[in-house]
């Protein structure tokens, strides 16, 4: 059984990323796809320079993080205490 927070943190993860598909299907799986396969799971958890940003509709598809950075930056914010996504 998951904790909550944890299953709140992941919620809010994957919603990032219905917001990300709104940009195009084929062009967000290309961008993930790709994101994927350079880094692995170095892809995900937030990077420290992220901690202020203001996710909007155009920064949740910003260029210099990876999709999963910024859906997890957004669990990370939603969540703080659940032990799935942590500060790199
Ligand atoms: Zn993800």
């Amino acid at each position: 059984m998951w904790d909550p927070d944890d299953q709140l943190s992941l919620l809010a993860h994957e919603m990032t990323h219905s917001v990300q598909w709104e940009q195009g299907p084929v062009s967000f799986a290309a961008r993930y796809t790709g994101e994927w396969l350079w880094n692995g799971s170095d892809a995900y958890n937030v990077p420290k320079s992220m901690l202020g940003m203001t996710l909007d509709s155009s920064t949740v598809r910003a260029w210099n993080y990876t999709f999963d950075e910024i859906a997890d930056y957004m669990a990370w914010q939603v969540a703080p205490s659940a032990g799935r996504v942590h500060l790199k």
